[in-house]
């Protein structure tokens, strides 16, 4: 039998989990694909956006990780990323009100747990509102990584533990944790916290056809 090595029986672990988080997807009414690499992502958003005009990005490090920006713009889809350098506050307000209404919206999830229940935490709500109601289609790009066993608490803990203090980081916020990179569930008293809005999808919103991409990488915060 052929030896292999550590990491490809990692992600073969890693692998059966995700379809078996793929499978409780599907039973909330999710499309749920397993990629076994970021490429393959890449090229299923590509074939998911074939014929939208407009494609939205929430804000998602794990979409940027597919660097779908030029290929997609020169297919000829309108982009609307409030991300993009050198837009002032005002454009990003727009480009993150036509988010709501574009054919394709891509984001991440903060945790995913293994039951198939989808939690985000957001400050703005653009990147949230946008996954529930409004796109005609909405993909999620979710790394092994985002994946916790535990409900929905174990995920409500990850973000305190990792994408909170780190994507505060990140973005320059004056928060807690910020500067010490732990939480300190300062919301509702930090006028800068990027934690104001909890969702927790358990079921693909009714009006919202929605794909989940399960990529057998780690991928974003
Ligand atoms: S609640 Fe506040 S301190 Fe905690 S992760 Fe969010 S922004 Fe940071």
């Amino acid at each position: 039998m052929e030896q292999k090595t550590v990491d490809e029986m990692l992600a073969w672990q890693s692998g059966v989990r995700l379809e078996a988080v793929a499978e409780k997807l599907r039973a909330r009414g999710f499309e749920a694909e397993v990629c076994a690499t970021r490429e393959a992502a890449r090229e299923r958003v590509i074939a998911l956006a074939a014929d939208a005009a407009s494609v939205g990005f929430g804000g998602s490090l794990s979409v940027a990780c597919l660097n779908l920006t030029r290929e997609l713009r020169e297919a000829g889809k309108e982009i609307l990323n409030h991300g993009f350098p050198n837009l002032s506050p005002e454009e990003k307000l727009e480009i993150m009100r036509r988010q709501q209404v574009c054919d394709l919206f891509l984001s991440s999830a903060n945790a995913l747990t293994d039951e198939g229940v989808i939690v985000n935490v957001d400050g703005n709500g653009n990147r949230v509102a946008a996954t529930l109601f409004g796109p005609r289609r909405v993909v999620y790009v979710i790394g092994r990584n985002k994946v916790v066993t535990g409900g929905v608490h174990a995920a409500l803990a990850r973000v305190a533990a990792v994408a909170g203090p780190v994507n505060a980081h990140r973005l320059g916020k004056r928060t807690p944790c910020a500067a010490t990179g732990k939480c300190a569930d300062c919301a509702g008293a930090c006028p800068e916290s990027i934690c104001r809005i909890a969702t927790i999808v358990r079921q693909r919103p009714s009006c919202t056809p929605t794909t989940v991409l399960l990529v057998n990488e780690d991928l974003g915060l």
